[in-house]
C-alpha cells in the first residue's frame, strides 16, 4: 500500500523517477511491456529461429497508410531479442532490391540455419509468371546481408495448378529433421509438401499434397519430444489449428484449434519456439490503436504450453504478454 501510494503522489506531484521521463509538465509513462511486442512500426506474419542465445524474428512491415485497406508490403524487418519482451530492429529487407524477378509484395517468410548459412524462403509476387511464388535469400548471418540465392523463384503458380487461385504458393515453412533432410511446406487452400535437396535451394521430390481439415494456409513446423507438429491458419477469419505426426512425412492427425480468432486481424500466421526453457507462440493480431486491425498487423508473444500426451494446450492471448526470459 505505501508503494502504491507513493506512486500515486508521485504522479500527481509530477515527480520524477527513474521509470518516468519529463517533457514540459507532462509526465510520460513508458509503454507498458506486453502485447503487441513491437509497436512502433506495424508487423506481421511472424518467424522466430534462436541462434546463438539470441532469438531472431522475421516478420513483414505492413505499410497501408489509414484509413486505406489492402496488404501493401514492401519489406521486412529483422528484430532480435534475449528475453522475448525487448525487441531490436536490426535491418529492414526490402523485396525487389533483394529479387530482381520480384514485382513486389514481402508476404510470409521463414528462415532456417543449415551449415553456418541461413536460408531465408519468402513470398513475393513474381514480375512475370502471374501470381505469387517463393524465392530464397541467403546469407552468413541471421540478419544479413541477404543475397538471392537462385536468380529465380524455387516455387512459381504454374507449379502447382489445381488450386484456381493466383495466391496459393505461399508461406512457406521449412523443417530440418533429425536426419538432417529438409522439408518444405507452403500453401493457401492446400497445404503442399516437397522435400529438398541437401543445399536447400532444389526440390527433392514431387510436389504432394497434405489433407488438412480447413485449411487455409501458413503452415509451421516444429518437434517438441517424439512428436511433430503441423499447426496451420484453419477457415476465415483465421484461427489457428494443428496436426501430429510421428515422421515429419506424415500421417498428421488433426488434433483441433490452437488459438482463437486473434484480436481483430482476419489473418494469421504463427511462430512456435523453444527459449531458455519455457516455449513460445508467437502471432499477430490488429491491436495497435487506433488504426491496426487486418492490414496494419502487429506480433505477439504468448506462452505456449503442452499436455503430458504431446497434444498443446490452447493459447492464451494476452495483454500482458510473456515475462523476460532468463
Ligand atoms: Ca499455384
Amino acid at each position: 500500500m505505501k508503494i502504491k501510494h507513493f506512486l500515486f503522489t508521485s504522479l500527481i506531484a509530477g515527480i520524477t523517477c527513474s521509470s518516468f521521463a519529463q517533457s514540459g509538465n507532462k509526465t510520460i509513462i513508458p509503454e507498458a511491456p506486453g502485447n503487441p511486442v513491437i509497436t512502433e512500426k506495424y508487423t506481421a506474419d511472424p518467424a522466430a529461429i534462436v541462434h546463438k542465445d539470441t532469438v531472431f524474428l522475421y516478420v513483414g512491415h505492413d505499410q497501408k497508410e489509414p484509413p486505406h485497406h489492402g496488404y501493401e508490403m514492401h519489406e521486412w524487418l529483422i528484430y532480435s531479442s534475449t528475453d522475448m519482451v525487448s525487441w531490436e530492429e536490426r535491418a529492414a529487407v526490402n523485396v525487389k532490391e533483394t529479387f530482381s524477378w520480384a514485382a513486389d509484395d514481402a508476404w510470409a517468410s521463414e528462415v532456417i540455419e543449415k551449415d553456418g548459412k541461413f536460408y531465408w524462403f519468402v513470398t513475393v509476387s513474381h514480375k512475370d509468371i502471374h501470381g505469387k511464388a517463393i524465392g530464397i535469400a541467403v546469407a552468413d548471418s541471421p540478419v544479413g546481408p541477404w543475397k538471392d540465392a537462385l536468380g529465380h523463384a524455387l516455387i512459381t503458380n504454374d507449379m502447382t495448378t489445381d488450386a484456381k487461385i493466383s495466391w496459393d504458393d505461399i508461406d512457406p515453412t521449412i523443417y530440418i529433421d533429425d536426419d538432417g533432410s529438409a522439408h518444405l511446406f507452403w500453401g493457401n487452400t492446400i497445404c503442399y509438401y516437397a522435400k529438398l535437396k541437401d543445399n536447400m535451394l532444389e526440390l527433392d521430390s514431387e510436389i504432394q499434397y497434405i489433407d488438412l481439415p480447413h485449411f487455409t494456409e501458413a503452415p509451421y513446423v516444429h518437434k517438441k519430444g517424439d512428436y511433430y507438429y503441423l499447426s496451420y491458419a484453419y477457415k476465415f477469419p483465421e484461427k489457428t489449428a494443428y496436426a501430429m505426426s510421428k515422421s515429419i512425412t506424415g500421417p498428421w492427425e488433426y488434433k483441433g484449434i490452437l488459438n482463437e480468432v486473434a484480436g481483430n486481424s482476419n489473418t494469421n500466421h504463427q511462430s512456435i519456439i523453444e527459449y531458455k526453457g519455457k516455449d513460445y507462440f508467437i502471432y499477430h493480431n490488429g491491436s495497435i490503436p487506433t488504426d491496426g486491425g487486418s492490414f496494419r498487423r502487429s506480433v505477439c508473444v504468448d506462452y505456449l504450453y503442452y499436455n503430458p500426451d504431446g497434444t498443446m494446450k490452447r493459447v492464451i492471448m494476452t495483454s500482458e504478454g510473456v515475462d523476460p526470459a532468463e
